[in-house]
């Protein structure tokens, strides 16, 4: 039987539904079985290939997914174009794994791209789009803002637009493998309370993002969402000697069991701590962090 449009739009759609869900309940941290056996719309429908990069299931038009295995920190995006380069398994590209990732540029379907955080671990990155093959005919370009071919803002020039889609790429990319690496780094568990719910469990920085903090795993601390916040809002503080504070303003009120056992009983408790030592929050970074839960009022 052969696909219409429709089929594939419907299936991939339903391959989307299943990933928000799994992403949701893992924390984006998919393993290779999970992916292999999918089961979508009462389908087997795997969402990697189990030998290879590029995954054509028969039931679509074109390509569903490519993997990354980054070797550099982080993929590179292209900053000159925006735009991620993926190589084509060797060949012909109009034959074989590679028709239908040509097919997919031809189409402008969304495909999934597969970040490899650890060996039999994936995160996804999705909607991301393969906009061209590129000029070697090596491989295709592929847009990671999930904007796809979008309407270009009039009156800016192209040289910027693309500047701008390039920071955009970076940081969906940075998010996703900041994540997911410090998930990993801390066994998904919060490192102060210890919870381990990928539901509640998010990667915080020690220094932020536009305070020319990194995205990498000694940057970061895993803390569920109600310590995460107390942390960006210097009500919960960590000494450089992995010490977990509570700000005075909490340690003097009375309230429930969420401010006692959550919170209060938190003061003074160690952080726990990423098995590797090269994961571990950097002092320098904690030093300059706690400074300022100190001077918070
Ligand atoms: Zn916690």
């Amino acid at each position: 039987m052969v696909a219409t449009a429709q089929d594939d739009e419907r299936l991939r759609a339903a391959v989307f539904g299943w990933l928000d869900d799994r992403v949701a309940e893992t924390g984006n941290l998919l393993s290779r079985r999970d992916l292999l056996d999918a089961v979508v719309a009462d389908r087997p429908m795997g969402l990697i290939d189990a030998g290879r990069g590029i995954r054509n299931p028969a039931e679509l038009l074109a390509s569903l997914s490519v993997v990354s295995v980054p070797d550099s920190p982080y993929e590179d995006v292209d900053d000159g174009s925006g735009l991620v380069r993926y190589a084509f398994r060797t060949g012909d590209p109009a034959a074989g794994d590679n028709r239908k990732l040509v097919e997919a540029v031809r189409l402008g379907v969304p495909l999934v791209y597969f970040l490899r955080v650890q060996p039999g671990v994936y995160s996804a990155l999705y909607p991301v789009y393969a906009v061209e093959v590129d000029r070697n005919g090596a491989g295709v370009l592929l847009d990671l803002t999930g904007a796809g071919d979008g309407v270009e803002p009039l009156g800016v020039p192209a040289s910027e637009q693309r500047r701008y889609a390039a920071s955009i790429a970076r940081r969906r990319l940075h998010q996703v493998m900041f994540r997911s690496r410090v998930l990993l780094a801390y066994r998904s568990r919060c490192a102060v309370c210890r919870l381990q719910e990928p539901v509640l469990l998010e990667a915080s920085h020690i220094v932020g993002d536009a305070e020319g903090g990194e995205p990498i795993v000694s940057n970061g601390l895993a803390l569920c969402t109600i310590h995460h916040r107390a942390f960006d809002r210097h009500l919960l503080g960590v000494s450089p000697q992995f010490e977990v504070r509570i700000h005075p303003r909490l340690l003097e009120r009375t309230d429930g069991p969420m401010l006692l056992h959550g919170l209060q009983a938190m003061h003074g408790t160690a952080l726990q701590l990423p098995a590797k030592r090269a994961d571990r929050p950097d002092r320098d970074l904690l030093t300059s962090r706690f400074e300022r839960f100190r001077l918070a009022g």
